[in-house]
């Protein structure tokens, strides 16, 4: 469960006084480890055992004993760890060479939001079978499909990560495009692949309009115009999100933008070319999260040698400065022979062009991902009390980071969404809102 807003939390609160969710499961779970990994400690240790009731972790230990009648799990072969995150990816999106060249803009025309959202559902599965228990789902997804996409994964409809979702990226008049009249005016072409906000009243109505309809998050185009949003704009944009509890995440390409971001105080910046020595340092001493999206040169097409090499210069700089770096891929089309998870999991290719050690990737793929994603409490360390998320592997991360290409194991919420390699989602489906329809 995503950490309630102080209005949603309340408002949850009263539901719950009066709803008929069902009763959490008594089966108790037993799975056994033959290494158990902590990424924040950078240690495995071996032969562990984890329990599991109700889908949450109840213990954790090498002398936890396996309770008479709990189901066992044997993992004694593959090494347990905490699931990874996705710091930015967009679930509802997938453009392609066939029919769009590849251009976006064409996409949101020819595919529908009811159309995006089974997409961004057999997505969220994807990347749930490559490892991914957590997805910042940062916008460009129709009329609010993340929102639909965290909601039926909430309720039970379906299996999927947990979504952290942004609603409608807002921006300056044409968001990150630059329409034509006949698009923008009257037809509301751009409408709703961004929300325009010019001004403060209008920054105040779009963070509102997003929090009703049911994002998480909110994300903003800081400079994708010339003029862009200034220091007090964006100020506006974290004070009005934060009434409902919500962070804000700038999509920041120059210079210029990320200073006035940074400047601002923003919880997150999404991508690198506007960042430099100087803006790491000061990224570093005001704690702000990083979500780089590092496209590596192997996926042939989305970057460029030029632009790849600035990349991993850019990542390890970021690196060395002590920037909060986070896993994030901006994963948004289509590979032909890949899943979305696969698309995803190759950025380790970059961060290892970075020379950045096994540990400090998994660091950013677990520890930083829960971080920004605002879950530390409730969701992705291994530990009494928190959702049962996990995942295993054969290799082990902290030695290869390599390992994480074969997910042979999942679990989500205490349940089995993959084993010996497989997906087996059968008990994630149901006739019905299982956890409660009254989830918003
Ligand atoms: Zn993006």
């Amino acid at each position: 469960m995503r950490t309630p807003t102080t209005r949603r939390g309340a408002l949850l609160a009263i539901l719950a006084l009066v709803s008929t969710a069902a009763p959490a499961l008594a089966q108790v779970t037993a799975i056994r480890a033959g290494r158990l990994v902590d990424p924040e400690a950078g240690t495995a240790a071996t032969d562990q055992v984890i329990l599991v009731e109700g889908g949450r972790f109840v213990a954790v230990g090498g002398d936890v004993r396996v309770p008479a009648g709990a189901e066992v799990i044997d993992l004694s072969g593959l090494t347990v760890l905490p699931g990874l995150v996705d710091a930015h990816n967009h679930l509802a999106l997938t453009y392609k060479e066939e029919p769009e060249s590849n251009v976006y803009y064409l996409t949101y025309v020819l595919d529908s939001t009811p159309l995006r959202a089974i997409q961004a559902a057999s997505n969220g599965m994807q990347m749930l079978a490559a490892g991914f228990t957590i997805v910042r789902d940062m916008g460009n997804n129709g009329n609010y499909a993340d929102t639909a996409l965290r909601l039926a994964i909430e309720q039970g409809w379906i299996p999927g990560p947990t979504i952290i979702n942004s609603g409608i990226i807002i921006g300056g008049m044409g968001g990150q495009f630059w329409p034509t009249p006949e698009m923008a005016m009257g037809k509301d072409i751009v409408y709703p692949e961004y929300l325009d906000a010019d001004t403060p009243d209008e920054i105040v109505k779009a963070v509102r309009q997003n929090a009703l309809f049911g994002a998480t998050v909110i994300k903003i185009c800081v400079d994708c115009k010339p003029w862009g949003y200034s220091v007090d704009e964006i100020r506006l944009f974290i004070d009005e999100a934060a009434k409902a509890g919500l962070k804000v995440e700038g999509h920041v390409q120059t210079l210029d933008g990320a200073g006035r971001a940074i400047e601002a105080g923003i919880w997150s910046i999404a991508h690198d070319s506007g960042l430099d020595d100087e803006r790491h340092k000061l990224m570093a001493r005001k704690g702000i999260w990083r979500a780089g999206t590092e496209t590596p040169l192997t996926l042939t097409g989305h970057t460029s040698p030029g632009r790849y090499e600035r990349t991993v210069a850019r990542l390890r700089n970021a690196y060395e400065n002590g920037v909060p770096l986070t896993f994030s891929t901006d994963a948004d089309y289509w590979v032909p022979g890949r899943t979305r998870g696969e698309v995803a999991i190759e950025f380790i290719e970059t961060w290892k062009d970075a020379g950045i050690p096994p540990v400090d990737i998994l660091r950013a793929m677990t520890v930083n991902g829960y971080g920004v994603s605002g879950t530390t409490d409730t969701r992705g360390p291994i530990g009494p009390g928190l959702a049962a998320d996990l995942i295993a592997v054969p290799g082990n991360p902290l030695e290869d980071i390599d390992a994480l290409r074969e997910v042979r194991f999942v679990m989500k919420d205490g349940m089995v969404f993959k084993r010996d390699g497989v997906m087996t989602p059968a008990e994630f489906f149901h006739g019905g809102p299982v956890n409660g329809w009254r989830i918003r």
